[in-house]
C-alpha cells in the first residue's frame, strides 16, 4: 500500500499541516553549520515558520539576529525575547510610530531604497536603527540597481548623515534563483549577484560608510554555495522546510522536506484517472513547481517511507485547485492504492505560502506548535 496513514493522520479530518520536527531541526543545524564554517552572521528569515517554538529550535542552534518581513512579526518576536531584528522589506511610513517604538526596545535593523523613506525616517525616528540600502543584483523587485553607482552613493551618503540612522550596509535578496532548474544555474546567479554586490560596494569607499556589510539570503543559494566571499551575514528562511520548488532545483534532497499538509480523499475518478482532495488553493496555495516534464504543478503527494516524505511529482502531481478542491492525477498503480477516505500527504509547491494559511503545525511525533498570525 503506498499511502499507508501514519499514526499523526489517524484523527485527521480536515486538511492539516504536519511538521516533522527532526528533519526541521536537522535543517537548522546544517545551515547554521554552514554560515559558521563560512564565517558570516546566520540571520535566518523566521516569515517561512512564523512560530516562537521553530524559533525556540534556532535558539538552541545559537542563533541571536533574525530577519522577518513585517513589523507586526518583528514585534511578536520581541514580545518573545528576540533582541537582534531585521524588517527586510520597504519601510512601509505608514507604520512609523510602531517602528519608531519598536526600534526603542531592539536592534532594528531597516531596508530603504528610496529618499523619500529616509527623509521620513530622519524626521520623524527619536530611537537609532540599523539600515540597509536593498539593492537589486537582477531579481527586479525592489531596490537601487547595483549598476547605479551615483544613486547607491547618494542615497548611503543620505542615511550615514542622518542622525537616529546608522548606515550598515548593503543588503539583497536573489529571488530570480527560484526560477533556475539545476544547481548550477543556482550556483551562477549566486556567483553573480555577489559580483554585483561587490561592485555595488565600490560605489561606497570613505570612512562615512564603515563598515558597510553585505548581507544576502535566497535558500536556493545559501543551500547549494559554499563560496561567500565578500558577504557579511545570509539571510535564509525556506530552508528550515524546504519544498517542491527546492527539490525540483536541486536546491535540497527528499530527506530535507519537513512539511506536508495531509488531506482527506473525497473522490476518485478511474476514467480520468484522478482523485479529488480536500485541500485546495486556501490549505496548499496557488503557488507551482515545475515537474520533469516541464509542467506547472501545485504539488505532489508524498510517501512516507522509513521516516521520511518520498515525493511523487512524476505519478502523482497536484494538477488543479479550487477553493477547497485539489486535483490529483495518478499512475495506474497508485490510483489502485488510494481509496476514497484516505488521507494523503501532499508535499507543497512553497512551504511559505501553505504555512501562511496554517495557524499551527501538528508534529508528527506527536503535539502541537502554533504559528503568529501576522
Ligand atoms: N530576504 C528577503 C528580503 C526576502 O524577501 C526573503 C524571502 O522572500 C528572504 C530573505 C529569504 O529567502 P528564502 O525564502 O529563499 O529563504
Amino acid at each position: 500500500v503506498l499511502f499507508v496513514m501514519t499514526d499523526a493522520d489517524l484523527d485527521i479530518r480536515r486538511p492539516t499541516l504536519l511538521l516533522d520536527e527532526k528533519r526541521a531541526r536537522r535543517n537548522i543545524v546544517s545551515m547554521a553549520r554552514k554560515a559558521d564554517l563560512a564565517r558570516v552572521r546566520f540571520r535566518p528569515h523566521f516569515k517561512t515558520h512564523q512560530s516562537l517554538d521553530v524559533g525556540g529550535w534556532f535558539r538552541e542552534c545559537g542563533v541571536d539576529a533574525i530577519t522577518v518581513s513585517s513589523v507586526t512579526m518583528a514585534s511578536a518576536f520581541a514580545n518573545d525575547g528576540w533582541t537582534d531584528i531585521t524588517i527586510a522589506f520597504p519601510v512601509n511610513i505608514k507604520e512609523i510610530e510602531v517602528i519608531d517604538a519598536l526600534a526603542g526596545r531592539v536592534d532594528l535593523g531597516l531596508l530603504v531604497d528610496s529618499e523619500s523613506t529616509v527623509a521620513r525616517l530622519a524626521a520623524s525616528l527619536q530611537n537609532p536603527v540599523r539600515v540597509w540600502l536593498k539593492v537589486d543584483v537582477g531579481y527586479g523587485r525592489a531596490g537601487v540597481r547595483w549598476d547605479r553607482p551615483e544613486e547607491i552613493r547618494s542615497l548611503s551618503r543620505m542615511v550615514a548623515r542622518a542622525k537616529q540612522l546608522a548606515f550598515t550596509g548593503l543588503l539583497t535578496h536573489s529571488g530570480h534563483s527560484y526560477h533556475a532548474q539545476t544547481r548550477e544555474e543556482i550556483l551562477r546567479i549566486h556567483t553573480e549577484s555577489i559580483g554585483r554586490m561587490a561592485a555595488a560596494k565600490a560605489a561606497l569607499d570613505g570612512a562615512l560608510f564603515e563598515p558597510c556589510l553585505v548581507s544576502i539570503g535566497d535558500t536556493p543559494s545559501c543551500s547549494v554555495a559554499e563560496d561567500f566571499c565578500g558577504v557579511d551575514e545570509i539571510r535564509p528562511g525556506n530552508f528550515v522546510f524546504y519544498d517542491l520548488m527546492q527539490l525540483a532545483s536541486s536546491a535540497c534532497e527528499a530527506e530535507h522536506l519537513a512539511v506536508v499538509v495531509a488531506c482527506p480523499v473525497v473522490g476518485k475518478y478511474p476514467d480520468r484517472r484522478q482523485i479529488v482532495i480536500y485541500g485546495g488553493a486556501v490549505h496548499l496555495a496557488k503557488d507551482t513547481a515545475c515537474d520533469a516534464r516541464g509542467r506547472s504543478i501545485f504539488g505532489c503527494l508524498a510517501e512516507r517511507k522509513r521516516n521520511a516524505w518520498s515525493p511523487r511529482p512524476d505519478d502523482a502531481p497536484v494538477v488543479a485547485l479550487s477553493q477547497e478542491h485539489g486535483v490529483v492525477e495518478l499512475a495506474s498503480d497508485l490510483l489502485a492504492a488510494v481509496h476514497i477516505g484516505d488521507i494523503v500527504h501532499v508535499l507543497p509547491a512553497h512551504s511559505c505560502l501553505t504555512c501562511g494559511l496554517h495557524t499551527e503545525y501538528r508534529l508528527i511525533d506527536g503535539g502541537m506548535v502554533r504559528r503568529i498570525c501576522c
